[in-house]
């Protein structure tokens, strides 16, 4: 399967805070964003099982940018689409829905929006929604996707 996942508010701390993933000095020197605590556990189990691990964000971070920093954490993922590439990609669709997964063969996406639940509800693609203080949030997903 093709998992994406949001940044802001899911894997990234912002409005919504959440324990972070210890800073390796590479991460140290790269950026002041730092990554949701399990997100590497998570994503390397997920591409060991053979998924593959996308980044779909409706923020501008170049995807040089947003791949560097998974990488600094010793991450590769595998495809980064920002708002920049939804909306060329969407094209007049792109005003009416902030995210459309399908258009990049995604077949789950994982956020922290009930407005984006509620799009996959509306546009038929499917949703992981993590609230901020789901400490099991990686188990949850696991479950999640194994009754795929
Ligand atoms: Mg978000």
């Amino acid at each position: 399967m093709i998992i994406s996942f949001d940044l802001d508010d899911t894997l990234i701390p912002g409005i919504k805070t959440f324990p972070t993933e210890p800073q390796t000095l590479w991460h140290k020197l790269f950026s002041r964003e730092k990554l949701r605590s399990g997100t590497i556990r998570l994503m390397k189990a997920l591409q060991g099982k053979g998924h593959s691990v996308y980044i779909y964000t409706t923020s501008y971070r170049s995807p040089l940018y947003i791949r560097r920093l998974f990488l600094s954490y010793g991450i590769r993922v595998n495809k980064i689409i920002n708002k920049r590439i939804h909306d060329e990609t969407l094209r007049e669709r792109a005003g009416i829905i902030s995210k459309y997964p399908p258009a990049f063969s995604i077949d789950i996406h994982i956020d922290d929006s009930p407005g984006v639940a509620m799009e996959g509800g509306r546009y038929h693609f499917k949703t992981i929604i993590i609230e901020e203080n789901n400490t099991g949030w990686t188990d949850f997903i696991l479950a999640h996707l194994s009754r795929q």
